[in-house]
C-alpha cells in the first residue's frame, strides 16, 4: 500500500478509512520488560503464525483525536484517560501495562510526527490515533503471548458518519454484546468481532447499527453499536445507562460531566429500560469516532420509537455538541486539564 501524500488530501472529504502515514510508535515487550520503543516508518508487523493474538484474541486498542485549533496548535482532548483504560483493558487479558505518562507522550510524538496530515482548523476533520497492543511469539495452548507489540499509527478523518449531526436509526439486537463480568468493559479486539454479525443483521433491516440490551433481562439499554447511549428526558436530565458490560467511554463520562456543569441539566448514570423510552425528549450515541450521532428513531419489537425527530438535531443534543468540539478544537473553555497541547 502506498504512503499517504498529505499535499494530495481532499480535507473536505476525510472518510474514516486507514492511511499508511509515514509515523509510527512501536514499542516491544520482550524478556519481561518493555525495549525501547520509538517512531518508526515501518506499516507493517512482522509476527509469529502462533501468536495468542491471532487464535485467542489476546489484543486491546485505545481510539483518540488530535485536534488542530483555530490558533493552528494540534492538541489532544483527555489523552490520560485512554492511557488509563488501555490500562485496564491490558490488565484484563493478562498483557504487560505501558506505562501511562510514556503512553501519553507516545500519542504525541505520533501526532507530531505526523503533523502534515492533521486537518486544518474548520472542516470538523481530526487526526484519528489507534493505539494497540497484541500478544506474539509461539505458543499454541492457550497461554499468555511471551511477547507483545505496542504501536500507535494515526489517520486523518472526517467526520465517521457522512451527515454529520443527521439522525440515524437504530434497532435492538436479539444478540448480547458482552456479559456482566465478561469484557464488557475492556476495548479489547474480541469484543468486535462479535459484534459484526449483530451489525450485519440491523445494517439488512436499513438501520445504521444495533443497540445491545442488557444480557440478563434483555430489557435495559447498554450501547449503540460501538458507542454509549444517552438520552435527554423531558424534563431536562442528561441519562446514561448504568451497567458492568458497558464499555465506559470518554465521550460519555465527558458529557455527563458537561451537562451538569456547563448546561445546568440533570445528570444521571442508571438503568435505562427500551421499555420506557417515552421520558426522553432527544437521545444520541456518543464515542470519539462519532463524536455524537443523534438517534432518530429506535426499534424493538417490532415498534419505532422516534426521540426527537428522524430528520433533525435536538436542541440539547446539538449544544452538548457545541461544547464538547468546542473544548476539542480548542475554542470553549476547556475544564482543568481536559486538553493537552502537542505544538
Ligand atoms: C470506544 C468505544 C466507545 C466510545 O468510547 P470513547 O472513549 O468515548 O471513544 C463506546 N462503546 C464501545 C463499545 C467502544 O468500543
Amino acid at each position: 500500500m502506498a504512503k499517504a501524500d498529505a499535499s494530495k488530501l481532499d480535507w473536505n472529504n476525510l472518510g474514516f478509512e486507514y492511511m499508511d502515514l509515514p509515523y509510527r510508535y512501536t514499542a516491544h515487550w520482550k524478556d519481561g520488560e518493555w525495549q525501547e520503543g520509538g517512531l518508526t516508518e515501518d506499516s507493517t508487523l512482522h509476527i509469529s503464525e502462533a501468536s495468542p493474538v491471532l487464535h485467542y484474541g489476546q489484543s486491546a486498542f485505545e481510539g483518540m483525536k488530535a485536534y488542530r485549533t483555530p490558533d493552528n496548535h494540534i492538541q489532544l482532548f483527555r489523552p490520560d484517560q485512554n492511557a488509563a483504560r488501555f490500562k485496564r483493558s491490558c490488565e484484563r487479558l493478562l498483557m504487560p501495562v505501558f506505562p501511562e505518562d510514556k503512553f501519553v507522550d507516545a500519542v504525541k510524538q505520533v501526532a507530531k510526527a505526523n503533523a502534515d496530515f492533521v486537518p486544518p482548523y474548520g472542516n470538523g476533520g481530526t487526526l484519528y490515533i489507534r493505539p494497540l497492543i497484541i500478544g506474539t511469539g509461539g505458543v499454541i495452548g492457550v497461554h499468555q503471548a511471551p511477547e507483545y507489540i505496542f504501536t500507535i499509527f494515526a489517520m486523518p478523518v472526517g467526520n465517521y458518519f457522512k451527515g454529520g449531526l443527521t439522525p440515524v436509526n437504530f434497532t435492538t439486537s436479539a444478540y448480547d454484546r458482552a456479559a456482566h463480568k465478561g469484557t464488557g468493559q475492556a476495548k479489547v479486539g474480541g469484543n468486535y468481532a462479535a459484534s459484526l454479525l449483530p451489525a450485519e443483521n440491523a445494517h439488512e433491516n436499513g438501520f445504521a447499527d444495533c443497540v445491545y440490551l442488557d444480557p440478563v433481562e434483555h430489557k435495559y439499554i447498554e450501547e449503540v453499536g460501538s458507542a454509549n447511549f444517552f438520552g435527554i428526558t423531558k424534563d431536562g436530565v442528561f441519562k446514561t445507562p448504568k451497567s458492568p458490560s458497558i464499555l465506559p467511554s470518554v465521550t460519555k463520562y465527558s458529557l455527563l460531566w458537561l451537562a451538569k456543569n456547563r448546561l445546568g441539566l440533570g445528570a444521571s448514570e442508571e438503568r435505562i429500560d427500551v421499555n420506557d423510552l417515552d421520558q426522553f425528549a432527544e437521545a444520541g450515541a456518543c464515542g470519539t469516532a462519532a463524536v455524537i450521532s443523534p438517534l432518530g428513531g429506535l426499534e424493538h419489537n417490532g415498534k419505532l420509537h422516534v426521540f426527537y425527530s428522524e430528520t433533525e438535531v435536538g436542541p440539547v443534543t446539538k449544544k452538548l455538541y457545541d461544547t464538547l468540539t468546542g473544548i476539542q478544537f480548542g475554542t470553549v473553555e476547556a475544564p482543568e486539564g481536559w486538553v493537552q497541547r502537542v505544538e
